[in-house]
């Protein structure tokens, strides 16, 4: 019998048969949670169900939407390109598009990364950086953060932070060691004890809650790293192209990175790309012979779709063009949101029992929800609420915002923490309609009986309707 055989009548069809051919206990567990719905249309900060509901999106894509939802500069630039009869795979010679792509991003990169190693995915991007790293270091060993998320193919799993999500895949690949993120001391030892070809990190742990470093730790690190020989592989494949308020972060920080992982937001959420840049001296060590120039890429890396999405994507972040008539400066505009967002966010949630922090940079914004020491339950059962807390009330949260008409998601490394990842097109009235929606429904839920009172009663709505997608 179908998982979906109830309660169904509005279901759109491609509910079943996803459920059916691609990942039947993704569509249960929207049903359990009670966020089920198909979005069909999808156009600069909004989207649609099929039912011609209108949302907000604060999710945007876990980070690929910086330039909201097909943005018509460069839907109209992707146009072009397809009347353009451009070979998009060929590697039988240099492609225009890589090349174009690759010199526009050392522009934007500064020196020395001035190379790219183009992929499809953040995961593979990532890959690109550790496979240079030994092959330029001649070492093997990496490390990496408790807490660090970089993709699921089984290199990048070989460096995530998130044991749920490696441990069905060991044995990895081995001498990869876990440190604290923003430790600089623990860092340095394990540097000199390990030797490491290099320590991977992202200058916010997005996944992971939402985790801000202490300050200058990425500038120190990398020269902890120098000293010991070490690459450092910056991760901005969710922080990069704006997000937090620079093009990327590290150039807010002081630094520059010996690798730089791209990926979600550099195809525009039209097409995907992922580039590691680094400089030309690590490339030339690593594949810089005719034994060993193809030792790295893929069919489909750098090809001259993508690339001329990337390229599109960033001139439209460099321009500020905000696909209406005026321009917009899309980065300033995501520090002044997010300033906003954080602000607002902090006034009118403090002091509430069930939230313990917010934080963020730019529009990579983090609510963490859980036990304070201001609630009854939480002093008197603190262990049934921090599993509450850890399991529920971000989801909970979730849901409760689709029913104000906006897109939002817990961290998926930690559901307690509710992720704010608005596109940078985002408007001052949208911050204040979703501050005001958050308030107004954490209003009522200052303690865990009214709040465990609602999601009984909606899984107990949702077991009795056989758990519909709904
Ligand atoms: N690194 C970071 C920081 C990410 O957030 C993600 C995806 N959430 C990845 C890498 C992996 O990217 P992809 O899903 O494109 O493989």
């Amino acid at each position: 019998m179908s998982i979906l055989s109830r309660n169904t009548a509005a279901a759109h069809p491609a509910t079943e048969t996803y459920a059916r051919h691609v990942n039947p206990a993704f569509v249960r567990l929207l049903g359990v949670f009670g966020y089920g719905r198909v979005f069909v249309r999808a156009r600069g900060v909004s989207l649609w169900d099929h039912e011609g509901r209108e949302y907000l999106d604060f999710l945007s894509g876990f980070g690929s939407v910086n330039l909201g939802y097909n943005h018509p500069r460069l839907v109209a630039r992707l146009r072009e390109f397809l009347l353009e009869d451009a070979p998009n795979v060929l590697h039988v010679g240099p492609s225009p598009h890589a090349a174009a792509l690759a010199e526009a991003l050392s522009q934007a990169a500064g020196p020395p990364l001035s190379m790219s190693l183009f992929a499809n995915s953040g995961s593979e991007a990532v890959e690109g950086g550790l496979k240079l790293a030994r092959a330029a270091t001649g070492r093997t060993a990496f490390l990496y953060c408790n807490g660090g998320f970089h993709g699921t193919n089984l290199g990048a799993l070989s460096v995530m932070g998130a044991p749920r999500l490696r441990q069905p895949f060991e044995p990895l690949l081995p001498q990869c060691e876990a440190i604290p993120f923003g430790d600089l001391p623990v860092l340095e030892q394990a540097l000199r004890k390990r030797r490491p070809a290099a320590f991977l990190v992202e200058p916010i742990q997005s996944e992971g809650g939402v985790v801000l470093p202490p300050t200058d730790y990425l500038k120190q690190a990398q020269a902890l790293c120098k000293k010991h020989g070490t690459l450092l592989i910056l991760d901005e494949v969710q922080t990069g192209l704006g997000r937090t308020g620079s093009l990327f972060m590290y150039q807010a920080e002081d630094f520059v990175p010996d690798v730089l992982v791209l990926a979600k937001s550099l195809g525009g959420s039209l097409l995907p790309m992922g580039a590691a840049l680094t400089s030309r001296e690590l490339v030339i060590k690593a594949y810089g012979t005719m034994e060993r120039f193809d030792l790295h890429g893929s069919t489909f890396s750098g090809n001259a779709f993508g690339c001329a999405a990337a390229l599109e994507t960033l001139r439209i972040l460099q321009d500020g063009h905000n696909g209406k008539p005026g321009h917009l400066d899309l980065i300033g505009n995501a520090k002044r949101m997010g300033r906003l967002l954080v602000d607002l966010l902090r006034e009118r949630l403090a002091g509430h029992p069930l939230v313990r922090e917010v934080r963020g940079r730019g529009l990579l914004v983090g609510v963490e929800l859980g036990p304070t020491d201001r609630g009854l339950w939480q002093r008197l059962a603190p262990a049934l609420f921090r599993g509450v807390a850890k399991n529920v009330l971000g989801q909970w949260l979730a849901v409760r915002l689709l029913e104000h008409g906006i897109v939002a998601q817990p961290a998926s490394q930690e559901w307690n923490v509710l992720k704010l990842e608005p596109s940078l097109l985002i408007e001052e009235h949208h911050i204040r309609q979703v501050v005001g929606a958050i308030a107004e429904i954490l209003a009522d839920y200052r303690d865990l009986a009214p709040l465990l009172k609602d999601v009984a009663s909606r899984v107990g709505a949702q077991f009795a309707s056989g758990w519909s997608f709904r």
